[in-house]
């Protein structure tokens, strides 16, 4: 058994937490292999927050502190690994919780806006319609919620759906491991971090940036950048991986 202050311990804890919230149904079959995608480039960017996944968090949290209305999209994924660290997020940045499942049934609906208002979150909850252009469940939205949302961050999202919020000309912040993912690719900021270690960056940059900071960083943001970073960092850790 590895010990607790193993680097390895804390992903081996999150495996048995997703499981135990798949048998319950708050996280989809499919979420755990999307978990297992995650955790591979995970490794390979090294298990931490690199200095372009900062400068994305600080980026993320100049977005959301200036926007209209943001609306923070949670899945059973991200409810299962970091419902506490969303109603940290929500508290600092004001933006509306909403869930919006791949997968969806009420019933799983219900249970991860429990999970959410458990752990402190005010859920936006309220009749949900087929209101963004893609088929099946994954349009379902609220139109006070997202539908009406000038910037959306979706933590762990679908390529379908990101680029779908794009057309809509909303701005869309990814939390995504893969830089290669059509999310990763189409979004307006991609946070290439661990979803866990990604959004207490984003609460802390909320609370801590200035006004001129904001202003900066919204000025110079540039995904093209931040998504080649992440690949340079990834390549670079391959290239020495037997050193
Ligand atoms: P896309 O549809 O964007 O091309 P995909 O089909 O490979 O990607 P999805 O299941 O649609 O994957 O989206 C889940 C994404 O979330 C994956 O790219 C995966 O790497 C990422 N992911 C999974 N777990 C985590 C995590 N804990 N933190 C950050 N990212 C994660
Ligand atoms: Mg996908």
């Amino acid at each position: 058994m590895i010990s607790p202050d193993h680097p390895r311990y804390r992903s081996l804890v999150t495996r048995e937490r997703l499981a135990a919230c798949a048998k319950k149904g708050v996280v989809a079959m499919e979420g755990l292999t999307a978990h297992g995608r995650g955790e591979a480039f995970d490794y390979l960017i090294g298990e931490r927050t690199t200095e372009s996944a900062r400068r994305a968090e600080e980026t993320a949290a100049a977005m959301l502190m200036t926007a209209r209305h943001p609306v923070i999209s949670v899945n059973g994924n991200t409810a299962a690994l970091a419902s506490r660290e969303i109603a940290e997020l929500q508290k600092a940045s004001g933006a509306l919780v909403e869930v919006n499942l791949f997968h969806r049934t009420e019933e799983r609906v219900a249970m991860i806006e429990k999970i959410l208002a458990a752990a402190g979150a005010d859920v936006f909850s309220g009749e949900a319609e087929r209101l963004l252009p893609l088929s099946h469940d994954r349009a379902w939205s609220r139109r006070e919620g997202m539908f009406s949302a000038d910037i959306v961050l979706v933590p762990l999202e679908d390529g379908d759906r990101c680029e779908a919020l794009v057309g809509m000309g909303k701005q869309v912040i990814a939390i995504d491991l893969n830089p290669l993912s059509r999310t990763a690719q189409h979004a307006t900021l991609t946070i290439v971090d661990e979803v866990t270690r990604a959004l207490p960056e984003i609460t802390r940059a909320c609370a801590e940036l200035s006004a001129e900071d904001r202003t900066r960083l919204l000025a110079t943001s540039d995904n093209h950048y931040l998504l080649s970073e992440a690949i340079r960092e990834i390549t670079m850790r391959l290239a020495h991986a037997l050193d």
